[in-house]
């Protein structure tokens, strides 16, 4: 018995793949195709997929944002979680990466939930809250250039509302927050990001293990 978060090897991780993850075509072959692309790392883990739509279902989740959005994986993952008059905004700056995602959103059926922004993360979070839209989601995701997560947290923190969720990806930055030779911006921003959060009282929060590590904030 263990009284920490098991290490996950191979043969563990394919056992928890083939007892829960739960994964439909069309995510599948997005998941497949990206793998292919040079940036492939930057797709979340399947696994991490389904707990975010959970997470969705759990929090009642009717509108939805997410700053970066690459191929679209976690997108998919939450829209299918969305009902069916819920919203996504998904923010990015690649036309080339969405145009992947775009595809996969249209035969998956929710394309209608997704609304795309292309364009710097911080400048479309200003002006979702210049549009009023203030305090209006529920669940936020942020998956983008590291050394702009600070700004986009504080961001999400105004567009969310009180008990809203707040999720940001890459907490453990494949292991290179606990390298004391890594010394560099991304790595850097993780750090602050992490050692920030524990001790922002605006928040409760979880580091939670799945994927490269899910820093979980609900706004108080
Ligand atoms: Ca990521």
């Amino acid at each position: 018995m263990a009284n920490r978060t098991l290490a996950l090897d191979d043969t563990l991780y394919d056992y928890l793949c083939s007892v829960s993850l739960r994964e439909n075509d069309v995510q599948r072959r997005l998941r497949e195709e990206t793998a292919k692309m040079p940036n492939a790392n930057m797709q979340i883990a399947p696994e991490q997929g389904q707990f975010m739509g959970l997470l969705v279902e759990l929090l009642g989740v009717s509108r939805a944002l997410e700053v970066g959005t690459f191929t679209g994986y976690s997108a998919l993952s939450v829209a299918l979680a969305l009902p069916a008059k819920g919203k996504l905004v998904a923010c990015d700056v690649s036309e080339e990466w969405t145009g992947v995602a775009k595809r996969y959103w249209e035969e998956a059926g929710v394309a209608d939930k997704i609304e795309l922004r292309l364009g710097p993360g911080s400048e479309t979070l200003q002006s979702l809250i210049n549009e009023g839209h203030r305090e209006s989601f529920d669940f936020a995701f942020i998956d983008a250039d590291k050394t702009g997560y600070d700004n986009y947290y504080e961001a999400c923190l105004e567009l969310i509302r009180t008990g809203g969720l707040i999720s940001i990806d890459n907490a453990f930055l494949e292991g290179k927050v606990v390298d004391p030779s890594v010394d560099e911006p991304d790595t850097n921003a993780i750090r602050a990001m992490n050692d920030k959060l524990k001790k922002d009282e605006r928040v409760s929060c979880s580091l939670v293990p799945i994927g490269d590590g899910l820093l979980l904030a609900r706004k108080r």
